[in-house]
Order: structure tokens, then sequence, then C-alpha cells
């Protein structure tokens, strides 16, 4: 399947429970169709007058430990798997509706929200889709961390990382990301910590509702979940996860290939603020491109 080229909404409402990783608080989403050019908005339906917090870069306030937005003094945090799960299927406009102020956790993957998603059905929208589509490459490097992104037809990230626990080492993971592929290969990778983290962070109030139900817990001899993994080199797959996340916040598909080395929700935010910072680098279009070569490639990536 390629890459959509026009807008893309539900079908249908859909909803869930669940409760917040940080907050612990039960919230209840629900996600509906919006029009064109709407793009992924959230609403707080428990604060007065239901403020509206577009999923954009520019309104992000914190990425210490997990992606928060905010507008005038409403916040919603940890949107990073919904978001993520939203650009992987290529959903272009949604409208999100919260009643607390944080997204549930779910199982610490993005797997409940893509069948919520797919149950939904996606509908074509009668609009163009835009893309940023890279001209020339742009890199940030600081302290072992890097961020790059390169000229490409297609919507590619690879994603390397790096930790002294022999059950993770060095880890990479490439994918086009395009539906089928988000959800078999990505979707269901779940979150990750180490176990002397989470104590740390629950001592402090935070991580609340953090448990082995919605994340891989790992002590020095091994993982704690008796489950297991969900794949091999889940860890890796779950940064992926995160990045699709974090470069939706550009609230227009990439064309492009993007590589990290040992990133985070926080530098990727930087990189981010360089992309928009580096003009010359990109364009917008919609597909095709003509007179542009690249259009026959994009043309033939049925797969
Ligand atoms: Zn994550």
């Amino acid at each position: 399947m390629a890459i959509p080229t026009h807008q893309r909404t539900l079908d249908h409402e859909v909803s869930c429970s669940g409760i917040g990783l940080h907050s612990g608080k039960e919230v209840h989403l629900a996600l509906k169709p919006a029009p064109i050019n709407h793009g992924i908005k959230f609403i707080r339906k428990d604060l007065p007058d239901n403020p509206t917090i577009p999923a954009r870069f520019n309104c992000v306030v914190d990425t210490s430990l997990a992606t928060v937005i905010g507008l005038d003094g409403a916040i919603v945090s940890t949107i990073e798997h919904l978001m993520a799960c939203l650009a992987g299927l290529s959903v272009d406009n949604v409208v999100v509706e919260l009643d607390s102020y944080e997204v549930p956790v779910m199982d610490g993957s993005a797997g409940p929200f893509t069948r919520m998603i797919l149950e939904a059905g996606i509908r074509e929208q009668n609009a163009e889709r835009h893309f940023f589509v890279l001209k020339k490459p742009i890199e940030l490097k600081q302290d072992g961390k890097f961020v790059g992104i390169y000229p490409d037809t297609t919507f590619k990230i690879t994603c390397n990382i790096e930790f002294e626990h022999h059950l993770i080492r060095k880890q990479s993971c490439s994918i086009e990301v395009v539906d089928h592929i988000f959800e078999r290969e990505i979707s269901s990778a779940r979150t990750f910590g180490f176990l002397h983290e989470v104590e740390y962070m629950k001592r402090y109030g935070l991580a609340r509702g953090g448990s082995l139900d919605n994340a891989v817990v790992i002590d020095k001899s091994g993982i704690l979940n008796e489950e297991g993994l969900r794949y091999q080199d889940e860890f890796v797959r779950h940064k992926l996860l995160d990045c699709i996340g974090d470069f939706s916040l550009l609230g227009m598909p990439i064309l492009g290939h993007i590589v990290t080395n040992k990133s985070g929700h926080a530098f990727n935010h930087a990189f981010l603020e360089k992309f928009f910072n580096k003009k010359t680098c990109w364009q917008t279009l919609t597909m095709p491109f003509p007179p542009d070569p690249a259009h026959k490639t994009v043309k033939s990536l049925a797969i």
C-alpha cells in the first residue's frame, strides 16, 4: 500500500478508558472524525470552556518524562503513543476528547489505539495531503545523541539505541512508515524502564500508573514481566514508535528518511525546532510532484 495522497479521518467516533502513566488517574478518551485541514487537536472536556490544544511542536511545553502540549494554561500529557498511532496509520484529521490531563497509557504501546482506529475505519477526504519534502539533509548532534533527516521518496525511520544492559546493548531498527508495516512491526512495542528508575519516579510521585501491565521493566538480571518480550528487539521498536509520535508534531506528513542515534523526546523536539529554522532544506508539496521524477518512485511504492 502506497502513502495516501489524500487527507484521512476516522469513519466514526471511538472511545476507550484507562489510566494515565504518570497521574495514575482514570481517563476517558474519545476520537472523533474531523474536517479537512483540521489536523489533530486535543479538547479538555473536564475544564471550563473545553480548551482546545493543537498537537503541534510549538505547543510542546515539556519533554522531560513524556511529551506534554499546552495552551493558555491547559495541558495534555503523554500524547506520544496516540500521536504515533495516528501518524503511523496516516490519519490527518481527528478531534481527541479527554476528561483529564493525561492520555491513557493502555498497555504501554500503541496497539490498543491502533486496533480502535482500524475498528472505526479510516475515511479518505476530498483534499490533498501536504507533505514536508526534504531537499537537503538536516542534522543535529550533541553529547553522543544524533538526529538527521535526508531526502527520500518515502517516509522512513532508522533508530539506533545503545544501553549498558546485557538485554539491550546496541539495537537498530529501520522501517518504511506505512499503515500495515506500522501496525505489524511497531504498534505493539511497549515502553520500557529500569527498575531503579521506576522506583525513583514512584518515590517522587511520578509514574503512579506505571506497572508491569503497561511497561517492560528490567532489573540487573532480566525482564520482570512474566510474558517476556513481544519482539526480540522490542526496545528499539518502541523508540521508533516514540520517534514517529514526536515527528508527527510537525503537523504534516514527511517524505524523507529520519535517522536517530540515542535520541529521546527532548532531543527529537530540539531537532524539530532546527527543522523549522532550516526553511531552505525543505518544501511543502502535494503528491504527485510534477515534474519531479520522485513522482514515479512514489507511485511505484505499492508493497
Ligand atoms: Zn514511549
